[in-house]
């Protein structure tokens, strides 16, 4: 699974193999050499009570959004992960909407 890593000169840029931190990587935007600072975090979300899951990219208002959007309308339990990582329920609790 390819995902966007943040690099030195202030880009983005898609690799066929991850990147490590600190690795010299080609930037076809600059046409150079770059350091990776740091792989962009990504959310994504899936549904406890149902099948829909998705990856969001990398902005938690739109996680939070959708999240908060499929939980609503459906009445339904949405966890919510970044970088795989657990972050909150949408609909699981009065307070869902306090992580943004
Ligand atoms: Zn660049
Ligand atoms: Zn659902």
């Amino acid at each position: 699974m390819n995902r966007p890593f943040k690099l030195e000169c202030g880009h983005t840029a898609e690799f066929d193999v991850n990147p490590l931190k600190g690795d010299m990587v080609w930037c076809y935007t600059c046409d150079d050499y770059h350091t990776v600072l740091y792989g962009v975090d990504e959310w994504s979300f899936q549904c406890i009570d149902c099948k829909y899951s998705r990856k969001v990219g990398v902005a938690p208002v739109t996680a939070s959004t959708k999240a908060n959007a499929h939980a609503i309308t459906k009445h339904h339990r949405v966890k919510v992960y970044h970088e795989n990582k657990l972050q909150f329920i949408a609909g699981g609790s009065k307070d869902q909407l306090a992580m943004f």
